[in-house]
């Protein structure tokens, strides 16, 4: 028998398969997906290697193949479905088979395990006996005698009581174990980082709606069908509860689920949810676990001591024995895309895991991605949506505020006049306030406060960013202009970069505000462990009355006493530099949105901004999917943007900017020769957002494509080319498709 073997270097080139024979005496034992140890070159150095198939038959002169000396011992065989899948990663995303597998195998080493010991008595009662009259006549004998009475009450203790509370020393111990008197046994423990929970569920009488949506998932899966949901559910309308009775079908058929979750929802109280419904059958995966903990997890999910696996992207990867459904919470989150190659991301990987894996997959989001939604339209996927709020109560009221009309009227302050006096009146109530401002993915667009004009590129409709030396950039193509000094609109002089930050809004407020008590959240004020709960729990006790905060405060928390949400500069996001600027303002509007009013008063979301009439404003505050998703998807259309067609990013980076270009020309001009009638484009190269960190160069040549299957061909001939040309050896070459954030 014969073992194809990846070899685990570093230097990632030799990544190929090389063939090994298989001793006898591992034949059987030795499984695809098992880390090996194996002779490797001309000194047949001992490295180590991953099975990724086995076979009878070899490709190579006999004579010449080697044998694997072992299977290594302290790793973990993972399920050959993985390194299936592993492989399907390298072949979508780029980048090498060892990068693919250390992706699907996120914790390879036995992190310091835990180990349960134990001593059981080997005599029967009458030997026994017999030998503590002996222990019992003779002085020296008396810890023998305690230890040899104990195991008379109680045949198995645990080894820590015998040294510590029976104060017998590891030496009688070991002496006793060779007489054969008893033996010692070890067994590996699994800590579980979910706490005891009361398992009181309260029974909830599903909403008609609610009842279609699981009904339509359970007739399906009953008849053996496995599709791809997308359930489109608003804020409150019960998605949380529809997925756990999903769930419950699978599970009830002896199969497992995974619940991917947002790392920054998933609280104390989400998981508690899942408790209570599956008790201790459920495990989590979450950064603050120890790497012990998660390989714990992990090896749990593998025996199967869980149903349910709850945590961030990287819980995709959990060892099921017999997957049964991957659900995808806030599918839309940006954070589903990994920034490390391979550059996957969960949704598609979960559609093809469970494809793999005869598996169900459920997305789920108020405000599903352009994606997910693109492909239900072509019914790909199957949608499912959920109009109203199980309590039914009210969405907030929205409304929008002009700042250009504000400034015209003489208001310089960073707060309207309309939502000065709505927080008046709430602090009166009272009642608390979130204001949120919009920095996500801000990168120093240039516009013009009174006419709300933005700089953008003439080629690639997306704005210009201004970098250090004055100059404004696309980071698609590369258009490069001078900044104006006057509007090129009405030609006002109020022009220039936008800048707020969320310590000025705090101090603006507090001036304003004398009396209220205001809470930040930022990236500044959460660096600390726990901080971030600490000041969010701080908040829902009504420690304070307002809190100021970036997106991590409109993610996915109830505060029931909130009745305004003031978005500050809802513009920043809409004119970040990429092509999703639009998708994210409206998704970050209609999540703050959905803050306001969770209690019983109703809610007030007011949206400060100087494009009242761009489409993803108005969706947002209109709460209307459908028209912002008609208009976004049309621009996707006539810009060739994904989802309508497929985008793959070449990141270029190192030392020597000379030779980058030098390289990045050559690799365009390949490029250029390997799409060939394809109808692909090649744009660039261009500097990304921030084009040198720690005197490392980086650059982006775009390859954009109807199709996918195109760029991976252009992919794979560029990594061939890049592979025998040495010039390319002291520049890092990463692909990114479909990037989310550049
Ligand atoms: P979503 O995930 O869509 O935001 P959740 O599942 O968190 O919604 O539901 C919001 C709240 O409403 C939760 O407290 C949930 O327990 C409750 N809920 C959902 N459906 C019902 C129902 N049919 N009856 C009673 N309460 C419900
Ligand atoms: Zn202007
Ligand atoms: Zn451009």
């Amino acid at each position: 028998m014969f073992a194809d073997v990846i070899v685990d270097i570093q230097h990632e080139k030799l990544d190929k398969i090389f063939q090994y024979r298989i001793p006898e005496r591992l034949e059987g034992e030795l499984k695809p997906g098992m880390e090996v140890l194996v002779p490797f070159g001309n000194g047949n150095r001992r490295i180590k290697g991953y099975v990724t198939a086995v076979r009878e038959t070899c490709q190579y002169d006999l004579s010449k193949v080697k044998e694997i000396e072992d299977i290594s011992r302290d790793s973990v065989a993972i399920e050959a479905k993985l390194i299936a899948l592993a492989a399907w990663m390298k072949e979508q995303y780029g980048g090498t088979m060892i990068q693919a597998l250390k992706t699907v195998l996120p914790i390879r080493q036995k992190e310091n395990a835990r180990i349960r010991r134990r001593v059981r008595l080997l005599l029967d009662r009458e030997e026994g006996e017999k030998l503590l009259e002996f222990y019992l006549k003779r002085k020296n004998q008396k810890a023998r005698a305690r230890l040899l009475a104990a195991l008379l009450d109680d045949p198995v203790l645990e080894y820590e009581l015998v040294t510590r509370k029976l104060n017998v020393s590891r030496t009688i111990i070991r002496a006793l174990e060779e007489q054969g008197v008893l033996a010692l046994e070890s067994e590996q423990v699994y800590r579980n980082p979910v706490k005891e929970t009361d398992r009181q569920r309260p029974p909830i009488t599903f909403t008609e709606e609610q009842r279609h949506v699981i009904g339509r998932f359970r007739q399906d899966y009953g008849q053996g069908l496995r599709k791809t949901y997308l359930v489109h559910g608003v804020t409150g309308s019960g998605k949380t509860e529809v997925y756990m009775e999903m769930i419950r079908t699978v599970t009830g058929m002896g199969k497992q689920a995974i619940v991917l979750i947002p790392e920054i929802a998933l609280t104390y109280q989400t998981v508690m949810r899942f408790c209570r419904c599956f008790g201790d059958r459920v495990s989590i995966m979450n950064s603050r676990l120890s790497a012990g903990e998660r390989y714990d997890q992990m090896m749990r999910a593998k025996k199967g001591d869980v149903d349910v696996m709850i945590g961030p992207r990287s819980a995709l990867f959990t060892p099921f024995p017999d997957l049964g459904l991957i659900v995808i919470d806030e599918e839309h989150e940006p954070t589903y895309k990994s920034e490390q190659t391979p550059r996957y991301h969960a949704r598609e990987t979960a559609v093809k895991r469970a494809q793999m894996e005869g598996a169900g997959v459920v997305l789920g989001s108020a405000t599903p991605s352009l994606e997910a939604m693109y492909r239900a339209r072509q019914g790909e996927y199957e949608l499912l949506e959920l109009r109203n709020r199980s309590g039914n109560q009210k969405l907030a009221r929205v409304s929008t505020v002009d700042m250009r009309r504000e400034m015209k009227e003489g208001n310089r302050s960073i707060l309207s006049g309309k939502l000065t006096s709505l927080m008046e009146e709430r602090l009166s109530r009272k009642e608390q306030i979130m204001l949120f401002l919009n920095r996500r993915g801000y990168s120093g667009f240039v516009s013009c406060r009174e006419c709300g004009h933005v700089i953008r590129c003439p080629h690639c409709s997306v704005s210009l960013s201004v970098h250090r030396d004055g100059k404004m950039v696309c980071h698609y193509c590369g258009y490069t202009q001078n900044k104006p000094a006057k509007c090129p609109e009405c030609g006002s002089r109020h022009i220039g970069e936008f800048r707020a930050g969320t310590q000025q809004i705090e101090d603006i407020v507090k001036e304003r505000f004398p009396e209220a008590g205001v809470l930040r959240m930022d990236m500044d004020t959460t660096r600390h462990k726990d901080s971030y709960e600490k000041i969010l729990s701080a908040f829902a006790n009504e420690e304070a009355d307002i809190l100021v905060g970036t997106q991590m405060i409109v993610k996915g928390h109830d505060f029931p006493n909130v009745t305004l949400v003031g978005v500050l500069a809802a513009d920043m996001s809409l004119y970040t530099d990429d092509y999703r600027s639009g998708e994210r303002t409206f998704q970050l509007l209609a999540q703050a949105a959905g803050r306001a009013g969770r209690g019983d008063k109703p809610g007030e979301v007011v949206i400060q901004t100087y494009s009242p009439d761009h489409y993803a404003i108005k969706a947002a505050a209109a709460q209307d999917y459908e028209i912002f998703y008609e208009e976004e998807i049309r621009y996707r259309e006539m810009m060739g943007y994904p989802p309508v067609e497929n985008l793959m990013a070449v990141l270029v980076s190192g030392p020597d900017e000379a030779l980058l270009e030098t390289g990045c020309r050559y690799l365009k001009e390949y490029a250029l020769r390997a799409r060939g009638h394809s109808g692909a484009s090649v744009i660039g190269p261009a500097s990304p957002g921030v084009d040198k960190v720690k005197d490392i160069y980086r650059r982006v040549i775009y390859i954009k494509a109807p199709g996918y299957d195109t760029l991976i061909r252009v992919k794979d001939r560029l990594e061939q080319y890049i592979e025998i040309n040495s010039g390319f050896d002291k520049m890092w070459i990463q692909f990114d498709f479909n990037p989310m954030n550049i």
